[in-house]
């Protein structure tokens, strides 16, 4: 696409002539896949740039160092446009579906990504291993949950003094509900960065993790989804 720079440009965010050919390759290779694999019902190319690209590279802007993990990460959003922006990130994929994971792993080859990582499995197991639990500087999802419920998916992974960013459209209800969550857990919200994308209203929800999260949290068996905390 012609003029991406100044596409990110509006937005505040500058990219280098190698990340502009990157997010051409991925966008280019989320094409090829969505017709196989059905990722993103949003195929026009400035709109995936808008909507996918831009909007998950925003949340950089609270991220520095270290190690992050995305839930229910499905064609890479918000992760793959973050490690795009922030190569020495290290970064792993959380995701479900088998076939969204084969195409996020074809998909860090071609855009020859070091310490990036996905797996195939649902948050709420995943957390309950020693390998992932507490285990990172920051956790982001989109599109996934409900914010109460959410919370339950996130926050266990992250380590004491680590960020939990969602990315949200208008949440101020959505938040409202999730007090008890949020303390259950050991969060606390930090800020909530409201940015317009085109006329869309959207939310960042940050949370820092201020207490360790019970080992009897996430509950599993849907307990999640069907009785949020
Ligand atoms: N985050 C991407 C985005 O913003 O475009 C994908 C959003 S898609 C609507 C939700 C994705 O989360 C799906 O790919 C689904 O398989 C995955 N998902 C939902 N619940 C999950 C869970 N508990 N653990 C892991 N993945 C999950």
């Amino acid at each position: 696409m012609k003029h991406v720079k100044e596409l990110f440009n509006k937005y505040g965010i500058e990219l280098s002539e190698g990340q502009a050919e990157k997010f051409g390759l991925y966008y280019n290779l989320l094409t090829e896949y969505n017709e196989k694999f059905n990722i993103t019902s949003v195929t026009e190319e400035k709109e995936v740039y808008i909507k996918h690209f831009i909007d998950s590279v925003i949340g950089i802007k609270f991220i520095n160092k270290g190690n992050l993990i995305d839930i229910g990460s499905g064609g890479g959003f918000p992760l793959v446009p973050i490690k795009i922006m922030k190569e020495d990130l290290s970064v792993t994929a959380v995701e479900s579906t088998g076939k969204k994971c084969e195409f996020l792993e074809v998909l860090g080859e071609k855009l020859g990504f070091k310490n990036f990582t996905v797996l195939n499995g649902r948050a709420e197991e995943l957390s309950k291993t020693a390998a992932y639990r507490e285990k990172f500087d920051y956790c982001t999802s989109r599109a996934v949950a409900r914010y109460n419920t959410l919370c339950e998916y996130c926050i266990p992974f992250v380590k004491k003094g680590g960020l939990f960013i969602a990315y949200k459209g208008d949440a101020d209800e959505e938040v409202k509900e999730s007090e008890n969550a949020l303390k259950v857990l050991g969060c606390k919200i930090k800020e909530k960065y409201d940015f317009l994308l085109e006329d869309a209203k959207r939310s960042l929800i940050i949370a820092e993790k201020i207490k360790n999260t019970p080992e009897k949290y996430p509950r599993g068996h849907g307990k999640e989804r069907k009785n949020p905390l």
